[in-house]
């Protein structure tokens, strides 16, 4: 997204509008796919040597969830996106692209789950238990199992 600070009124301009989702440079994560543009709504305003953007920016995405890895639609914001960018005297133009893509991986959890609910993986045959059951016996948790034996020591004292 180029600006040309020149040509930004005294009181400032609102610009909306959206740029393709390849700024993001992310054709090569398998975890993550754009499936539309990037969206902003920003304000822009020069003061004194500054150029001021204030604004929100959006972006749909496929995600792969942590736990089951099958992908689910995401929708990732940054509703505050806000840069204050210094201007030097010969600058024509000022490229927002990196800072739209910086704002927008910062704003990617790292943690994506696809429902909170989500049941994942089984550990043992592999099976999505969101979309089917297993057979497998789910080993005993080795914590849970010292704090029995724990107790029935007590008893006995
Ligand atoms: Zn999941
Ligand atoms: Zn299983």
């Amino acid at each position: 997204m180029i600006v040309q600070p020149h040509r930004i009124p005294f009181e400032g301009v609102q610009r909306t509008g959206e740029e393709p989702a390849e700024i993001l440079l992310l054709e090569d994560d398998e975890e993550i796919q754009p499936f539309g543009p990037v969206v902003y709504n920003l304000h822009l305003q020069v003061a004194l040597h500054d150029l001021i953007v204030n604004g929100s920016i959006l972006v749909k995405l496929k995600r792969r969830c942590v736990k089951c890895t099958e992908f689910f639609p995401a929708e990732v914001s940054e509703p505050a996106f806000s840069r204050a960018i210094h201007l030097t005297e010969e600058e024509e133009s000022v490229d927002l692209t990196p800072d739209i893509r910086e704002a927008i991986i910062l704003a990617l959890c790292a943690h994506p789950v696809c429902d909170p609910g989500c049941k994942g993986l089984c550990t043992q045959c592999g099976a999505n238990l969101n979309k089917q059951s297993c057979d497998c016996q789910q080993p005993e948790d080795i914590r849970w199992a010292a704090l029995g034996n724990l107790k029935i020591e007590q008893q006995e004292e």
